[in-house]
């Protein structure tokens, strides 16, 4: 045991002495460690492998510029369409079957972020619906809770420090978006169980698109019997409805409900055995009921959409995703990142023909406040509009009820270029190949995020971030709860794995794939928090 508190506090000595080393996003680009890394052991808890990889990325938009001409695409899918059903041929089943029609009714193309959506949340086809698991052993990637308990024990501490922040009210609403499997909830509610005042508050509400990973959050809290109760008009919950169809109606406001339960859609619901806490599955924000409120999102705003916008001589224009066009073969590259040589594909990057409504309006908006010399560097940007309606939703919502929401993700201050890249089964592919199989996921754009906070200076509500997840732990005190936790550890072996988890939610370093050394996720990953109206600065931040 000794030699294991000898390595954590030789370890911990090197993160305080790398504390505020900051990363150049480009020597990341080309360098890269990828930070969702594959799970290569048994359960998701065991200590994973870096993926590391040579990503297939345009990061400066400088590659040739293509403009589609839409007339064509349609005589293409029109051709196509005569020649009979996809499913038929055998050819275009499935999701690439269902872009291709999505295509055909939007005049022969659909934004980047359209075809993420459909690729990660389609009920039938997406990534994160499937049965199987897309984390641990089988999955693709593994995270933070999943690497070490002390992860979500500290987000507990931070959760508990912002519930005395409110004055302790008599009940608290937490709510997490896109828990996975549930384990960064499952050890908060462990971590605070003892404080007997934040545990008789506390109400769990989770806001989760997949239904197979509702069945194993529910496993994950020690839920036992769910209880699914019928909507008003009495329809039943069968499928949870995809947060992303919902941006423009979610308002954060709750209606009249001072209950715990949802209001006014169909639930699922069950008790924690781990503390007693009511746990309720979501659709999204709306129907979580009022109250002081608590949000934490972790690894969630990277796997919501994005689209992607590039300078040309006619503006800014969009990347589109189209099918087959022949137009990357005519001209001999594409926009897409990656020479048309490499392998043939159905799906092709595409330019729009001039600048759209929503390059138009996201682009300037996203460049208010940028320097102007740093604004007309940019080539290229991409913004994910689904992250910026929910955060502004959240900031309704803490508003009219008070609370604070901390969000941790990899991602930069952004403006951010293209950052958008697919993992399927452990090694990264390009974006455009395996719809719905593979794992795709942006970096998040902070900057974006605090912007809007800044544009709502009447809310009252206050934007503290990005920080390093190094210097987020660190302050909520990794070191002596690994102590603590290393001290009663019941073998060598377990010590070690504790040392090492913990090295890796706070290190920097880059990992070696060669003899399995996961790169550190200590500066790659930040948090951003915000806080309502008179609430001090959180602590982390
Ligand atoms: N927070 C977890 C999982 C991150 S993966 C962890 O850190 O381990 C992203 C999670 O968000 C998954 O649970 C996925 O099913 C969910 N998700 C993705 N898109 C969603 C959407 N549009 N609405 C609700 N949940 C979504």
């Amino acid at each position: 045991m000794r030699r294991a508190l000898a390595r954590a506090a030789r370890a911990i000595d090197g993160e305080r002495r790398a504390r505020g080393v900051a990363i150049d996003a480009r020597a990341r680009a080309t360098t890269t460690t990828r930070t969702r890394t594959r799970d290569d052991g048994d359960g998701g808890r065991a200590r994973a492998r870096a993926l590391a990889t040579t990503p297939s990325r345009e990061d400066d938009g400088r590659r040739g510029e293509i403009a589609i001409d839409r007339s064509g695409l349609r005589r293409a899918l029109e051709g196509r369409a005569r020649a009979g059903d996809a499913r038929e041929e055998g050819t275009r089943g499935g999701l690439l079957g269902h872009l291709e029609r999505a295509m055909k009714f939007a005049g022969g193309s659909i934004p980047v972020s359209e075809y993420v959506r459909e690729c990660l949340t389609h009920p039938e086809y997406g990534y994160y619906m499937r049965d199987a698991d897309v984390f641990g052993k089988k999955g693709d990637f593994v995270t933070s809770p999943e690497i070490s308990q002390v992860f979500g024990e500290l987000i507990g501490v931070w959760a508990a420090l912002q519930y005395e922040a409110l004055g302790s009210p008599d009940t608290l609403r937490i709510v997490e978006f896109g828990p996975g499997r549930g384990t960064l909830m499952a050890d908060l509610l462990r971590g605070t169980r003892k404080f007997a005042k934040f545990r008789d508050a506390v109400s769990v509400h989770l806001i989760e698109v997949s239904p197979a990973l509702r069945k194993t959050q529910a496993k994950t809290l020690r839920c036992g019997e769910l209880e699914t109760t019928a909507a008003e008009g009495n329809a039943r919950f069968v499928v949870p409805k995809n947060v992303l169809e919902n941006e423009t109606d979610a308002t954060g406001d709750a209606g009249g409900s001072s209950g715990d339960a949802p209001v006014g859609e169909a639930h699922t619901r069950g008790k924690s055995e781990i503390n007693g806490a009511e746990v309720f599955w979501h659709d999204g924000l709306e129907s979580v009921p009022r109250g002081p409120t608590l949000v934490i999102c972790h690894e969630f705003f990277d796997a919501l959409p994005v689209r992607q916008f590039q300078r040309t001589e006619r503006g800014w224009c969009e990347k589109l995703i189209t099918i087959d066009s022949g137009l990357v073969a005519e001209d001999g590259e594409d926009v897409s990142g990656e020479s048309s040589g490499a392998s043939r594909r159905d799906l092709e990057m595409v330019l729009s023909p001039g600048p759209t409504p929503a390059s138009h309006m996201l682009v300037s908006r996203r460049l208010k406040g940028i320097p102007k010399e740093k604004a007309d560097s940019l080539r290229l940007i991409e913004l994910s509009p689904p992250s910026m309606t929910l955060w502004d939703a959240l900031v309704d919502r803490i508003e009219k009820n008070s609370g604070a929401v901390l969000a941790i993700d990899y991602g930069e201050e952004g403006p951010l270029g293209n950052t958008l890249e697919a993992i399927k089964d452990h090694k990264f592919v390009h974006v455009l190949d395996s719809p719905g199989e593979a794992d795709l996921s942006a970096y998040v754009d902070f900057g974006a995020l605090r912007q809007i906070v800044e544009e709502k200076p009447q809310s009252g509500v206050k934007c503290y971030g990005p920080v390093t997840q190094q210097q987020l732990l660190l302050s909520l005190g990794l070191v002596p709860r690994l102590e603590k936790l290393v001290e009663n550890a019941s073998s060598e072996a377990q010590a070690d794995e504790l040392v090492q988890g913990c090295e890796r939610l706070v290190g920097d370093g880059a990992g070696d794939p060669e003899s399995g050394v996961a790169p550190g996720m200590g500066s790659r990953y930040k948090a951003i928090a915000m806080v309502s109206r008179g609430l001090p600065k959180p602590v982390g931040f």
